[in-house]
């Protein structure tokens, strides 16, 4: 059975224990692999590597770090159907997103950092003929980058790219749900000539791998994308350090459907917004507020066409879903619906059977559900369940969409459908959210940052945000 080792100074490495965890393939419930089981002896080697190699590769021109991170995009291109069906192995993503989804923004991740960094100009001002000033955008050192299982590749390389991008080195922590593809770049890192120890790859838990990360004392940044119960012990852990931190949390995020809204494209990306890769997106909306006048229209339209959803084998291109990523969260998924339920939720789709080959047969699969007559306080409008779970609800006016949209401890993003321009702005600016899109779910544009308020994290991750957060900036004052 393939094991899944790390990759330290451009080598792959045996975790010191030599123990491994089973991965397992969420379409079958079986074993497919394993992960290096590795703790904080292996942290403070890739450490080592990552901090040797920061010597040089800080000081490596520009232009050579970009051509470097333009080959390492090339390669994953190349390679990219491999990539793919990597990632729906390990994840159970369905194979067609990984290709057209997962795969070109990981690939965009490395394009677009690279041709980012050569255009960075920095700043200079003059002082009145006194002095000049001018400011450095330095980078950090080692950076500490760690990463969930949801978009593992994605989420992975829109850290490494930056970071490597503006001259740091790096240790890196994939999920233990989802090692693949971050042990593959090792590969790819090798090929393109990225020199060793710039990028090292320690796969494991996050009590010993990401712990070890977040509190060595020569890591000074951590950016951390995950659950926002995860990114509370951190921020505790490395506050206390002063590290820089980057916090990537969770969404409960709202779809406010107005009664001019464009029927036919807004249900048609409703779909997508709740239950692609199965509802475990941050920016899936999960509560849907559509106004009273549309209510039973659209929820008839969208009720019959969750129903139709095709669930299953993710490799097949006619499933739209596949499974969801672990047997324990499909437990906390259905143990979210039946608490819905007993507190009078009404499953208006969800509770259709789920024919499956015998090969799919224990996997973790939930069909898409929706659930009507919540009231307000009910867990289900509070929790992030990170699952094919939607819950809906009527509104009458404006200010109630709005007053209820922001009635929640998250604050990542919000979808507005509505023709009216008018609406579009006032709903927009009142929403307590970092990302708001109208008529449209999930564009996003690596140019500008984008992040959360309250419980949806700490910092902004995206364009010159990013080239901010993992560099400091100094500025130098010259009297003339
Ligand atoms: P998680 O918090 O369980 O794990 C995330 C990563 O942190 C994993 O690599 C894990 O091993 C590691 N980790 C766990 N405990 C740790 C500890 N004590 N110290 C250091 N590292 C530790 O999250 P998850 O279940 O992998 O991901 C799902 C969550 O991620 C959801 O809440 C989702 O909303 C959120 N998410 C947010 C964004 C965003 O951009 N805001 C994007 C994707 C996912």
């Amino acid at each position: 059975m393939q094991q899944i080792k790390n990759f330290i100074n451009g080598e792959f490495v045996a975790p010191q224990n030599g123990r491994y965890l089973d991965n397992f393939n969420p379409a079958t419930g079986l074993v497919y692999s394993q992960l290096a089981d590795s703790e904080a002896i292996d942290v403070v080697m890739a450490f080592k590597a990552a901090h040797k190699a920061f010597e040089s590769w800080s000081k490596t021109p520009v232009q050579e770090r970009a051509n470097i991170l333009l080959k390492i995009a090339d390669i994953i291109e190349r390679r990219r159907q491999e990539f793919a069906e990597a990632e729906s192995l390990d994840m159970g993503k369905p194979l067609w997103l990984a290709s057209e989804v997962d795969m070109p923004r990981a690939i965009l991740n490395f394009r677009f950092f690279a041709n980012r960094i050569l255009q960075f100009q920095e700043k200079s001002s003059d002082m009145d003929g006194q002095a000049i000033n001018y400011s450095r955008h330095e980078p950090i050192g080692v950076t500490g980058l760690i990463a969930p299982w949801n978009l593992p590749l994605y989420l992975m390389t829109w850290k490494i790219a930056p970071s490597l991008a503006v001259g740091n080195t790096a240790v890196c922590k994939p999920s233990e749900l989802s090692p693949m593809t971050a042990s593959m770049l090792g590969e790819v890192f090798n090929e393109a000539g990225l020199p060793p120890g710039v990028c090292n790859i320690v796969q494991g838990r996050g009590e010993t791998v990401g712990d070890s990360i977040v509190t060595h004392p020569g890591i000074p940044l951590i950016s951390f994308t995950g659950g926002t119960d995860t990114g509370a012990i951190i921020l505790q852990k490395a506050g206390k350090m002063f590290k820089k931190m980057g916090m990537e949390l969770g969404g409960k995020n709202a779809n406010i459907i107005f009664k001019d809204a464009e029927l036919d494209k807004c249900i048609e990306t409703t779909l997508r917004s709740s239950f692609l890769n199965s509802g475990q997106v941050c920016l899936c909306g999960s509560r849907i507020f559509v106004q009273q006048e549309i209510y039973n229209e659209f929820m008839d339209r969208f009720v019959q066409a969750t129903k139709n959803i095709k669930v299953g084998d993710p490799r097949d291109k006619n499933n739209f879903m596949g499974p969801v990523v672990s047997k324990e969260q499909k437990e906390k998924v259905l143990a979210a619906i039946a608490q819905a339920k007993q507190e009078g939720g009404k499953i208006l789709a969800g509770e259709e059977s789920l024919e499956l080959p015998e090969a799919n047969q224990q996997g973790y699969f939930v069909r898409p559900t929706i659930i009507d007559d919540l009231t307000d306080c009910s867990d289900l409008w509070q929790k992030e369940i990170f699952g094919p779970v939607v819950t809906v609800r009527p509104f009458k006016y404006k200010h109630d969409a709005i007053k209820w949209a922001n009635n929640t401890s998250f604050g990542l993003s919000a979808s507005v459908w509505t023709r009216d321009l008018k609406t579009a702005h006032s709903v927009a600016q009142e929403l307590k959210v970092g990302t708001v899109w109208v008529n449209a779910w999930s564009k996003r544009d690596l140019r500008v940052n984008f992040g959360g308020y309250k419980e949806s994290g700490l910092g902004r991750e995206g364009g010159d945000d990013s080239i901010n957060f993992y560099t400091e900036q100094k500025n130098i004052c010259i009297s003339y």
